[in-house]
């Protein structure tokens, strides 16, 4: 094989048209010294070969190399025109791999915006690690992560939608609670939109601007039991099934179980509940599935509510939970549906005036809940996006800006990332001759 002189340098480096002139170790950090190999260029004004004017330094910030931080000097090229009647005097060589006036190599932008939005790491941390701002980082993921939220192929065809509120925002002194909503593709678990609002005037917006063919092709609307989503729905995806999914109903009455320990703390008590209230060790308890509980977690419970639990409302209303979850469990539709309408006669029957509330709202969705056993959704992938949702909520501490907000969820949960993944270095031959 034969090897020019630089044919290494040149491959270590890895920047297309630059070469490596030397490299330093400096402070814990590598320096590397580069030119690009331009030698022969015209005017861009009128054509005339261009005459060197010398060299200037600019420094970059770029890839870390060997585990170490990695700075980039670039000896550019100043030139000048040969004819001394051409208007273009002097200019400095450009890359497209290094922006002017740049802090960062193109390739160190990108890699910014894949850690930010593929892998959801805080954009202060990426910056720290590539000795640039805030902003920088940010202005990275932007320019490289828009174009991906931003590609028309990028939502594909979706079987089984699902439409879930987020509050991004919490209220405070300045503002209300702000919502948005999530637009999942649920049998893929992956996030499609995110858009400002939790109306029917907002799911309308959005679906005017798919195309029949991508709304003919929606066979399951998963909602959570909020009434504007269903309107949102109802014309544009009248042909699909709408279901409320399991996720959503267990939620409700989760609600119901709080509703009814926060009454019954304050009955007792006459407090809100702290640490050393029986029912408030248990809050947490009181939400797990019953069979995912340890021995420990249920002697916890069953403690708790025999100190403070004394007419067994937050009992009963435990007890309808599970009788919902139960009702998920049922092989066929029509055993699910007698499940239902026994918990509905249950809850009716209960003297807690939280469960009646929480047997209102199901019958009213009754059609809906049930239509679950027949669309074959599994709970699974709302439920996973919803995670996914708060993980980048958490990680970015929470956000001022929905569009960056938008930004981030899609780049997390709703693009492909085409990363080339490295060869297996076990059993292949090297192909290195030295
Ligand atoms: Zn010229």
């Amino acid at each position: 094989m034969g090897f020019e002189r630089s044919d290494s340098a040149v491959a270590v480096l890895g920047l297309e048209g630059f070469v490596l002139l030397a490299a330093v170790e400096v402070d814990g950090e590598l320096h590397q010294l580069i030119e690009t190999e331009a030698a022969v260029v015209g005017c861009s004004g009128c054509g005339t070969r261009a005459l060197s004017k010398g060299r200037r330094r600019t420094k970059v910030r770029d890839l870390s190399c060997g585990g170490r931080p990695a700075l980039v000097v670039w000896a550019k090229r100043i030139w000048r025109c040969g004819d001394p009647d051409c208007d273009v005097k002097t200019w400095s060589e450009t890359s497209p791999l290094i922006a002017p006036r740049a802090s960062l190599t193109e390739r160190a932008r990108a890699e910014a915006c894949r850690r930010v939005g593929r892998d959801n790491h805080a954009v202060a941390q990426v910056a720290r690690s590539l000795g640039v701002g805030w902003a920088t980082v940010m202005e990275a993921v932007r320019d490289y992560g828009r174009p991906l939220v931003d590609d028309p192929g990028r939502i594909g065809a979706v079987g089984g939608l699902g439409l879930d509120e987020t509050a991004w925002q919490r209220a405070n002194a300045h503002r209300h609670t702000a919502f948005v909503t999530g637009f999942v593709d649920i049998l893929a678990g992956r996030l499609l939109d995110i858009v400002a609002g939790r109306s029917a005037a907002v799911v309308e917006e959005w679906l005017a601007g798919r195309s029949q063919e991508w709304l003919d092709g929606v066979h399951t609307v998963a909602i959570d039991p909020h009434r504007g989503y269903a309107n949102g729905v109802a014309e544009a995806l009248a042909h699909a099934t709408l279901v409320v999914d399991p996720f959503h109903v267990v939620r409700l009455a989760n609600l119901a179980i709080d509703d009814v320990r926060r009454r019954v703390q304050q009955d007792e008590r006459g407090h809100r509940g702290r640490k050393g209230d029986p029912l408030y060790g248990i809050r947490r308890v009181l939400l797990q599935a019953n069979e995912r509980l340890s021995d420990h977690a249920r002697v916890r419970l069953e403690a708790g509510l025999a100190a403070g639990d004394p007419r067994d409302e937050i009992l009963d209303t435990w007890l309808a939970k599970e009788a919902l979850r139960h009702m998920y469990a049922a092989d066929t539709m029509a055993e699910a549906a007698r499940r239902f309408d026994a918990f509905v006669k249950e809850a009716r029957s209960s003297t807690v005036p939280e469960l009646h509330r929480l047997a209102k709202t199901m019958v009213r969705w009754r059609t809906e809940i049930l239509a679950h056993h027949r669309s074959g959704a599994s709970n699974g992938p709302t439920e996973a996006v919803n995670l996914l949702i708060k993980k980048v909520l958490r990680v970015a501490h929470g956000f001022r800006n929905l569009d960056n907000y938008r930004l981030r969820l899609l780049l997390h949960c709703g693009v492909k990332w085409q990363t080339p993944a490295a060869t297996r270095i076990r059993g292949r031959a090297p192909r290195l001759v030295a």
